[in-house]
């Protein structure tokens, strides 16, 4: 497949490999993570790669910036790399076509409504951004406008503008942010139209986005992602599984049918909210919710008898404390999904004094850009394994 060129003439930087192949780039990305295993003086293969079928258009989240340039001409679209200005968004190869055609939209909405755009120096006008979100499975978008004033004025016309040209856009919703900040989102929200979620399908089970929630940006490689974690172990429908750091609780709700009961750690406390949520509208009765640092509830378990621990932290890897713990811990199987290779090979260095790689997976999740997701499976070098993995 020849690749596709990026139309922006400056560019927003995070698709850093978008001058090679698609091949080359998981090349690439399968050396990075030998690479940083070397590094660490870890010994390992890469067993499986996933790339993506089509690595273009991917995202089901774009957020875009409104900038007005010196000449009074509206800019609407990602920050240019390293700097505070925004490139006007032609079309982005990352974002379905949708959402590119709704940017553009709004971008014109904005300009026939006279929307007056957020000046960040002067903290005057009144739009920041805009969020888009889509739910690939059932086709439902949600938009967020993140203003600095509660006050909207046009919003009616321009909602009826929008869902009568959009029949898939099933909530808006306005934000409020009034603060010196670059994070996008404020506390405060209304919504404008809809039920103030939608919903998307993962792995069969229903989950509920909001303007806030955490999802995975790739829908489709995130299914295999999950399949790599299900598959690389087999279950009787006993065990009991620990699901650390796990967001929305998606993988121990997945996985929930296979074992015996699952405990799933979290400290943010929206996500943690958001996975009860998701446990009921799932009907899930086995899994066990707990808002706390991933560090701290390991430790105190540190003597009960745990099967399988799944951890799949942010890009910082864990804690020294959290893999001590899981050493005394002993599972027969520890499965770390990781998306910053440097860290899991630091990590997996402190683990592999009790355990041994048997398996490791690279699901290309965020195409062209540098980042890339392992899977990585550890069995217990006490056990009688074998048995019970792949
Ligand atoms: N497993 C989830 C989310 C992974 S992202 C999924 O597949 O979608 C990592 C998650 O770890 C985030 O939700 C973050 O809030 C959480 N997290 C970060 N530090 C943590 C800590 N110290 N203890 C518990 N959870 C933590």
């Amino acid at each position: 497949m020849e690749n596709k060129t990026c139309k922006l003439k400056d560019k927003c930087g995070a698709c850093q490999l978008l001058h090679l192949s698609y091949p080359d780039t998981i090349e690439y990305k399968k050396n990075y993570v030998l690479d940083c295993m070397k590094k660490e003086g870890i010994k390992a293969s890469i067993d499986k790669t996933i790339p993506a079928k089509f690595p273009y258009a991917y995202r089901n989240k774009m957020i875009i910036g409104f900038q007005m340039d010196k000449n009074h001409k509206l800019n609407c679209g990602f920050y240019e790399e390293n700097s505070h200005k925004i490139i006007d968004l032609d079309e982005c190869l990352m974002h379905s076509a949708i959402q590119n055609k709704i940017a553009k939209f709004i971008k014109k909405l904005v300009i026939d409504f006279k929307v007056s755009i957020y000046d960040e120096d002067r903290r005057r006008g009144l739009l920041r951004y805009v969020l888009i979100r889509e739910a690939i499975h059932t086709n439902e978008i949600l938009i967020t406008f993140v203003l600095s004033d509660d006050i909207f004025p046009s919003s009616k016309e321009i909602v009826k503008r929008i869902t009568s040209e959009f029949k898939e856009v099933k909530t808006i919703a306005q934000n409020i942010n009034n603060r010196k900040t670059s994070i996008v989102l404020g506390e405060k929200e209304k919504i404008l139209y809809g039920k103030g979620y939608i919903e998307d399908l993962l792995m069969g089970l229903r989950f509920k986005i909001t303007s806030k929630s955490f999802y995975q940006v790739n829908p489709i490689q995130v299914e295999h992602l999950y399949k790599e974690v299900i598959n690389a172990l087999k279950f009787d429908s006993s065990e009991t599984i620990i699901d650390a750091y796990s967001g929305i609780g998606t993988i121990g709700l997945i996985l929930s049918k296979n074992v015996g009961r699952v405990i799933s750690v979290e400290n943010n406390r929206q996500a943690y909210l958001a996975a009860i949520q998701n446990a009921k509208d799932n009907n899930i009765r086995n899994v066990h919710f707990v808002n706390a640092d991933a560090t701290e509830f390991i430790k105190e378990i540190e003597n009960e008898k745990i099967d399988y621990v799944i951890m799949d932290p942010p890009r910082t890897g864990s804690t020294n404390q959290f893999l001590n713990s899981l050493l005394k811990l002993q599972p027969k199987g520890i499965i770390y999904v990781s998306c910053g290779p440097d860290t899991l090979a630091r990590d997996l260095k402190v683990l592999l004094s009790k355990y041994k790689i048997e398996h490791i997976s690279l699901v290309d999740m965020f195409c062209f850009t540098k980042h890339v997701e392992s899977v990585c499976l550890l069995t217990n070098r006490a056990e009688n394994t074998g048995k019970n993995m792949l």
